[in-house]
């Protein structure tokens, strides 16, 4: 099925604009709730992250105790390159899954790292990035999970810049207007595009 990767920055509006897709019917695969399912209780990647970092990793239900590993990955480059061997694999093998599942005219395949981490282009028909001033995504951030301004800036730091993503896309969406009519006028536009791109060819 014709895919469109999504992505953007943390706070550029990703989440804000999937679901603007999804309300036109477009299935959703999102890499973000695939890697808390496998991190969850029972989750697939729980085993692997139990033999490679030990059992205090785990929290009694089962699932990733975040805190902890947050904290052992933080400023531990190489800590957090062993985490992602175990997951990044796993997560593309289910999302891969998911969309061969899916059903509607195209699927939108959520990846905030799309640009940042290898396998994703090959997968996707299209890279669609959500845009706004680096200032708008401090300042939604700082907003949405009351997070210091240094708190944003460290996590926007491990992050492709906004030249790199522009880059790297095949069709932008501008979300800096605090309009939702505006947002959900583009991305009408952009469904329209995507509907024509993905529908089978008669020769
Ligand atoms: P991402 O998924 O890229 O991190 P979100 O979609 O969660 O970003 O958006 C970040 C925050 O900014 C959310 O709280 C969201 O409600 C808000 N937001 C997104 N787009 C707009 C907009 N156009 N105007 C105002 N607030 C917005």
């Amino acid at each position: 099925m014709f895919a469109v990767g999504l992505t953007g920055g943390i706070g550029s509006g990703k989440s804000t604009v999937a679901e603007v897709f999804s309300k036109h019917g477009v299935p959703i695969v999102d890499t973000d709730v695939i890697a808390h399912r496998i991190t969850g209780p029972q989750g697939q990647a729980m085993p692997l992250i139990s033999a490679e970092f030990g059992q205090q990793f785990v929290a009694p239900d089962g699932s990733l105790d975040r805190a902890a590993m947050r904290a052992r990955v933080f400023s531990n480059e190489a800590a957090r390159q062993r985490l992602e061997a175990i997951t990044h694999p796993l997560i593309r093998a289910e999302a891969e899954r998911e969309q061969h599942a899916a059903y509607g005219p195209y699927v939108i395949v959520a990846v905030p790292l799309l640009v940042e981490s290898g396998g994703w282009r090959e997968r996707v028909n299209r890279i669609l990035v959500v845009d706004c001033a680096t200032e708008t995504q401090i300042l939604r951030v700082q907003r949405r999970n009351a997070f210091t301004r240094n708190q944003v800036l460290a996590i926007m730091a491990r992050q492709a810049s906004r030249a790199e993503r522009l880059q790297a896309a095949d069709d932008v969406i501008l979300n800096e207007d605090e309009n939702h009519a505006t947002l959900d006028a583009r991305i009408h536009a952009l469904h329209q595009r995507y509907l024509l791109l993905a529908k089978p060819r008669a020769f």
